[in-house]
């Protein structure tokens, strides 16, 4: 078997999403082999990550600031809020320029152990601020898979009793379902911005 390190760090690697013993295998040998100064330089880039990424205390994205730069900037629209699954999704939108409000991450979604996940994603932060702030819209932009939907038409009753008066709104059509909102083209993911209902 390996020496205790090398099984650590197999062990450690392990636990990222996809990775699989060999796949960890293999990431802890290109590092021995690839020597000390990118090893240092990875060493560096998670400390800095664990040191300085919070999470914002309004909207439960990862940022270097809390509030985050969306939540503080006074041109973004505060009364539309855009509930997203991942933080990666944030960035997706973006880059499309769609969206001038703000946004909830909710970092996940639910699956059929319901009960236990409510607790285990942001959605009571969301109903927070539904309660809280002055907010028109939620704009439910989650992937259009099972856990999406599920999560959609959970969040959009959640809604609805605390705010009745609240448009809850969802990207249109567009989106073939079963797809990943992440991996979706600016074209389609604008349409389907524009025309939600
Ligand atoms: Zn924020």
């Amino acid at each position: 078997m390996y020496d205790e390190p090398i099984y650590n760090l197999i062990r450690a690697f392990k636990k990222l999403p996809t990775v699989g013993a060999r796949t960890a295998e293999r990431f802890v040998f290109h590092l021995l082999r690839s020597g000390k100064k990118d090893v240092a330089e990875m060493t560096l880039a998670l400390k800095q990550v664990i040191e300085h990424i919070k999470s914002c205390e309004t909207c439960c994205n990862f940022s270097s600031t809390s509030p985050c730069n969306i939540c503080t900037n006074p041109k973004r629209d505060r009364t539309k809020i855009c509930v997203v699954a991942q933080p990666q999704d944030v960035v997706v939108i973006e880059k499309v320029g769609i969206h001038n409000g703000v946004y909830h991450i909710l970092r996940g979604t639910i699956s059929q152990d319901f009960e236990d996940k409510r607790n285990s994603i942001k959605i009571d932060d969301l109903c927070k601020r539904i309660t809280e702030e002055e907010v028109t819209e939620i704009i439910l932009a989650l992937s259009p898979d099972l856990p999406g939907e599920t999560t959609m038409m959970f969040l959009e009753k959640a809604c609805k009793k605390i705010r009745p008066d609240i448009a809850v709104t969802k990207l249109a059509r567009g989106l073939p379902m079963g797809s990943d909102l992440q991996y979706t083209d600016d074209m389609t993911l604008e349409s389907a911005f524009t025309n939600r209902r």
